[in-house]
């Protein structure tokens, strides 16, 4: 038992970081050649852990047999095992009990927190903050490294502009340019400066590719992109998270122009390992190899393993296909054992990079677990990030901030006594109802009094992760007593949106609008009083015009994770002024989606033009959104002035610099996020009529002004072009700066 373990699987008395590359690789090529061909499958092999959410599997069924395939090295890592006495008790098996003993890579969906739980990802991305956001995974990494955990299936970078698909909350919402930043940011705070370090874990990034473009925004359907998109939209996050030595990639469920990720070769192959260069490994998504079979695309499970082995899937999560056929495939010559090797190796190499091989229960220290764990440190960094997320999308009376003392305030909605709501989405290592609530995050203040009213419920039965969330209530039975909560009070204040479960993984919704009973609820509160501060909390953009046009002041407020409700009275009371910006524009109505600032102009005008008939519109809806992508308002006021270029043009490998003045104009302290928008005027694909190329957070004192620079030069005007090359094409053009997508400061610059 575990024969080699001594002369193999340690790094004797050196430190797992003094180790480098080469000796890395050295150790993977030996234990590799010590391993049987279904040694070699084994670790291709993911399983779900023992607290199965979907019940027994098919048909490797029970834990006796998981166990078994554990003793016999058919398992090279394992999904859902939390807390260290439960990873302790696998990692023994496989590295006492297996013939090589080589440790099992733990996996767990640390999306957004472990415990300690940070605002959901798109939340996160309206801070702009992406050294916040590192710290934030940071937090995550700790927590779920202290729990046995060593590699989480996160980020997700894939870009959406459908609010429709739920898993936008998962993601940095519709840019590529703030989106490969956000990635960046993630994977270097889950993975931290040396992934052998024992608070960090490693990063994947998901779901390569295109998973956002579902048709319809319906959750896992047909993804058809051109090139274009593909090169210059959906990639680009990918690429960063390789820049930041992101250790692994998650396929897809959904076929991309034609081929399951999962068995797509172009993508894994052709772009991921080959044009990227990539070293890590893929895991599939769960299941995903099987589903290739309802796709169409495989006749069985053979072919299906024969199809994501070749195509470069190297490790196959939950659908046992690769330990029942690899081993037949490859006597078949129907699978190179070279391609295996070379998937063993990707794998092996990361359990190297975690330390693991030199002490597999490095993890497994229940002490760290206790005090690492919830840890105030951790708590003051979730509640600056939360602080951080919040959007103020209207202030258009004095009613924000709020006084701290003598006002009478009512509070309405579901959501506001809500402790769970709050954690949003993908937090299943989360304690239920372990969120500050509005209300006690209000209660902290003591200066008002406060009345509270429910109104409507959100949902009518107990949600959870896996159980659909119900939306339709029709209970308006507690509307009269929120209506007379109002009356007469100061300010109300509304907690309206979505639940936490309504959003996620399989929650796509064809409309936009405040679930169930909540829009009647609003505009009963608003006959009696007018006074209202509406909280959004939500995982998606929502469809509001209603109270965009009527009600006085808007904050979005997301799911903001474990400090929701401390953050949120923070900034009604003005002790944090909100600088967060929308990271995906909000749809006037569900039939403009998709519905993106960096579209392309048509040959068609979009207002009526003399002599045309028809133009590029809607005959019952604008063309613009309710609130652009990179819109949000702050308590101060801030002036953009004296647009100036360094040069006029560029050529090579020169660059410019823009540069533009700053103010803040009113009376609070306030940071803006200042954005650079670039328009490229010809191209030899059509280009879009602006790109977010630059921002910078700029926190002023009142009165104070600064001058903010941002560098252009090659790569930034660079684009996925005609001679399918990322290139720089000569030609002429424009920045806008400004608080938003809708910047209208500008100037030219060509490139020669
Ligand atoms: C999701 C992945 C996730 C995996 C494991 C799948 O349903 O698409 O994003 O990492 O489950 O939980």
């Amino acid at each position: 038992l575990c024969l080699l373990a001594g002369s193999f699987l340690t790094y004797g008395q050196q430190s797992p970081n003094q180790v480098n590359k080469d000796e890395i690789e050295r150790k993977v090529d030996s234990l590799l050649g010590l391993m049987t061909l279904v040694e070699k499958v084994g670790q291709m092999n993911q399983y779900n852990g023992f607290w199965d959410v979907t019940g027994p599997t098919p048909d490797e069924g029970d834990a006796a047999k998981k166990y078994e395939h554990l003793r016999s090295g058919l398992v090279g890592s394992m999904l859902n095992v939390q807390g260290t006495e439960e990873v302790r008790k696998v990692q023994k098996i496989a590295v006492e009990e297996s013939r090589l003993g080589i440790p099992l890579i733990i996996a767990f969906d640390v999306i957004h927190g472990y415990k300690t739980i940070s605002p959901i990802p798109l939340a996160e991305a309206a801070s702009w903050d992406l050294e916040a956001i590192r710290k934030s995974a940071g937090v995550a990494a700790q927590e779920a490294a202290a729990s046995g955990i060593n590699w989480t299936f996160a980020p997700m970078v894939d870009i959406s502009r459908d609010a429709r698909w739920g898993r936008v909350m998962e993601g940095a919402g519709e840019d590529p340019f703030l989106g490969a930043k956000i990635g960046y940011a993630r994977v270097k705070g889950f993975q931290g400066d040396d992934l052998s370090e024992v608070n960090t874990v490693a990063a994947c990034a998901k779901h390569f590719a295109g998973y956002g473009f579902s048709e319809a925004g319906r959750d896992y359907n047909t993804v058809d992109v051109g090139t274009s998109t593909l090169h210059n939209i959906i990639f680009p996050p990918f690429k960063a998270a390789i820049e930041a030595d992101v250790k692994t990639f998650m396929n897809s469920f959904n076929e991309l122009n034609g081929i399951p990720a999962t068995g797509n070769r172009f993508l894994q192959r052709d772009v991921l390992k080959q044009a990227w260069n990539y070293q890590g490994f893929v895991v599939s998504d769960w299941g995903s190899l099987s589903e290739m079979i309802s796709h169409g695309y495989a006749r069985d499970g053979k072919q299906a393993a024969m199809l994501a082995a070749n195509a470069g899937s190297d490790m196959d999560m939950e659908s046992y296909l690769y330990v029942k056929h690899l081993e037949d495939l490859v006597k078949e010559g129907k699978v190179d054992e070279a391609l295996i090797d070379d998937s063993v190796r990707r794998i092996l190499r990361v359990k190297y990079e975690l330390g693991l091989m030199d002490d597999p229960y490095r993890y497994c220290d229940p002490e760290r677990e206790k005090t690492v764990i919830g840890s105030q440190g951790n708590q003051d960094l979730v509640l600056d990030m939360a602080k951080k997320s919040i959007v103020l999308l209207k202030n258009e009376t004095d009613l924000l901030p709020l006084k701290k003392n003598g006002m009478k305030i009512a509070v309405i909605g579901a959501l506001a006594d809500d402790k769970d709501s709050p954690l949003g989405s993908w937090r299943l290592a989360a304690d239920a109802n372990t969120a500050v609530s509005v209300l006690e995050g209000l209660n902290s203040y003591k200066g008002n009094e406060i009345t509270y009213a429910k109104g409507v419920d959100l949902i009518t039965e107990e949600a959870s992760f896996i159980m659909e969330t119900k939306i339709n209530t029709t209970d308006r039975s507690g509307i009269e007593e929120a209506v007379e909560a109002a009356k007469g009070k100061d300010v109300v204040l509304m907690v309206l949106g979505e639940h936490g479960f309504q959003s996620g993984e399989g929650r796509s919704r064809a409309s936009l609008d405040l679930p169930g009973l909540q829009q009647e609820l609003l505009e009963a509160v608003y006959k009696v009083n007018k006074n209202i501060v509406l909280l959004l909390m939500n995982g998606r953009p929502l469809t509001i015009n209603w109270a965009a046009e009527n009600v006085p002041t808007i904050l979005e407020v997301w799911h903001l994770g474990t400090q929701s409700g401390n953050a949120i009275a923070q900034v009604l009371y003005g002790d944090y002024n909100p600088s967060g910006k929308l990271p995906m524009t909000f749809p006037r109505s569900v039939g403009q989606v998709p519905i993106y600032y960096n579209f392309k102009n048509t040959g068609r005008p979009t207002i009526p033009a003399p002599d045309l008939v028809f133009w590029s519109h809607y005959i019952d809806e604008s063309n613009d959104p309710l609130y652009e992508f990179g819109y949000g308002l702050s308590y101060t006021d801030f002036e953009y002035s004296n647009l100036r270029l360094s040069e006029s043009s560029f050529s090579g490998d020169g660059s410019i610099t823009v540069s533009f003045t700053l103010k803040n104009t009113g009376s609070y302290a306030g940071t803006e996020v200042a954005q650079m928008y670039i328009r490229d005027l010809f191209g030899s694909v059509t280009r879009p009529v602006r790109e977010l190329k630059g921002f910078e957070l700029v926190s002023l004192q009142p009165g104070e002004s600064k001058t903010v620079n941002f560098k252009i030069d090659r790569e930034l005007i660079s684009y996925y072009t005609a001679n399918d090359r990322w290139e720089a094409e000569p030609g002429e053009f424009k920045v806008f700066i400004g608080g938003s997508s809708n910047a209208t400061m500008e100037i030219g610059f060509t490139y020669e």
